[in-house]
């Protein structure tokens, strides 16, 4: 009944947690549950009532503009400007996503030739590899470790791989290691890019859940990225809209152009009202922003001494909402939290084989919730 397409998809191990995760609630048992990577903050009030009023507006009503509307494109040309330096032409350089998500989906189809390699982050955000399936291209995993501090080592990859490679995943900060990377490594990726002929999609979600004064960078900030690589970014995890569906696309306009075509034919765009309550939302002070990093990074203080005190082997994140730990085994380590403690946290394996050793702590849960964990696995004999 199905297509090839389905059956070649990987195992879709969050399926099964959230089945035992059911299981468990269904016994009684208060789960906590640090598996999700969805912020538990509200949307800050400004933009939520930019979204009422626009929703108001019966000019909001028809079928958005494919590209999205100039206004959007022009906040996020501004915000970019401001916050990265970066100059991009709201016009031909930006273009409005259904949430970044989408974009990743889309992109392979405009790169990608049958049979052709995508170069993949493992660990790394499932959809990179399954947009890879989707567009009938082969995936070549660049492991991320600890011994090379998550970052790939481009040097590793085959040459006769490189030959057939037409596009490259990348994401820092990144989910799930919560890894940073320098500006000197998007700028030896743009030079890898030019020499080998691939298009870089730089995933930018984290950029601005930052803490201990880190700022992270724009790919679109190395010399010549623009004409490389587009870069993929958010409001959902900056403004706490996961829920929303917006986001942006940006780079040198051939790149997004070819998006573009893509998008113009499977979809229709954003939500006008959304578009616009996401103007606010760039445009406003950024207070709202440091108040939610202020939120995670004490957060993740917690947490963090706290696994310390147990005996484990984990470091303080400099941004994104993880906390990424190493464990001896991700599967029954996971599975003992699940069933001895009634805690829900990600096994490192569900984002690809490298991530076997580790699991991931989303902190979008209270610090009383976080203490109560630890309370909890302090009973546990690990
Ligand atoms: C959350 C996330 C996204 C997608 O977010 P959208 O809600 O689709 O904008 C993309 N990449 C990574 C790594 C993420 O964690």
């Amino acid at each position: 009944m199905y297509a090839k397409r389905l059956d070649n998809l990987p195992p879709y191990l969050f399926a099964q947690i959230d089945k035992l995760k059911a299981e468990k609630r269904a016994e009684g048992v208060d789960i906590i549950d640090f598996g999700v990577g969805d912020p538990d903050l509200p949307t800050p009030s400004h933009i939520v009532d930019s979204l009422c009023e626009a929703a108001r507006d019966s000019a909001t009503h028809h079928y958005p503009d494919y590209t999205g509307m100039l206004e959007y494109r022009e906040a996020v040309a501004s915000w970019y400007k401001s916050r990265f330096g970066v100059d991009l032409d709201p016009k031909t350089e930006v273009l409005a996503l259904i949430g970044s998500k989408e974009g990743i989906a889309h992109v392979p189809e405009a790169f990608v030739n049958p049979g052709e390699y995508v170069l993949v982050p493992d660990p790394g955000y499932p959809v990179y590899k399954t947009s890879t399936l989707f567009a009938e291209g082969k995936v070549w995993e660049m492991p991320l470790t600890g011994e090379n501090d998550f970052i790939p080592d481009l040097d590793a990859i085959p040459s006769d791989v490189l030959k057939t490679a037409s596009l490259m995943f990348l994401g820092y900060p990144n989910n799930p290691t919560a890894a940073t990377a320098p500006l000197s490594f998007f700028s030896e990726v743009v030079e890898f890019a030019r020499e080998n002929d691939i298009v870089v999609v730089h995933d930018n979600a984290y950029s601005e859940i930052t803490f201990d004064g880190y700022k992270a960078p724009s790919f679109l900030q190395a010399d010549g990225a623009k004409e490389v690589g587009i870069e993929m970014h958010s409001l959902s995890k900056t403004y706490n809209m996961t829920g929303w569906r917006i986001g942006m696309a940006a780079g040198g306009e051939e790149l997004i152009s070819g998006l573009g075509r893509v998008k113009t034919n499977v979809d229709s765009g954003a939500f006008d009202a959304i578009q616009r309550a996401a103007i606010t939302a760039l445009t406003s002070s950024q207070q709202c922003v440091a108040d939610a990093c202020k939120v995670y990074q004490e957060r993740r203080d917690i947490l963090v001494s706290g696994l310390k005190d147990l005996g484990f082997d984990v470091t303080a994140p400099k941004a994104t909402f993880y906390v990424w730990m190493k464990v001896p085994d991700s599967m029954s380590f996971t599975q003992k939290m699940l069933n001895e403690a009634g805690i829900v946290v990600t096994p490192g394996t569900g984002f690809g084989r490298s991530g076997d050793g580790y699991v991931r702590f989303a902190i979008t849960r209270n610090v009383d919730r976080i203490n109560e964990a630890l309370e909890r696995m302090r009973r546990i004999d690990f």
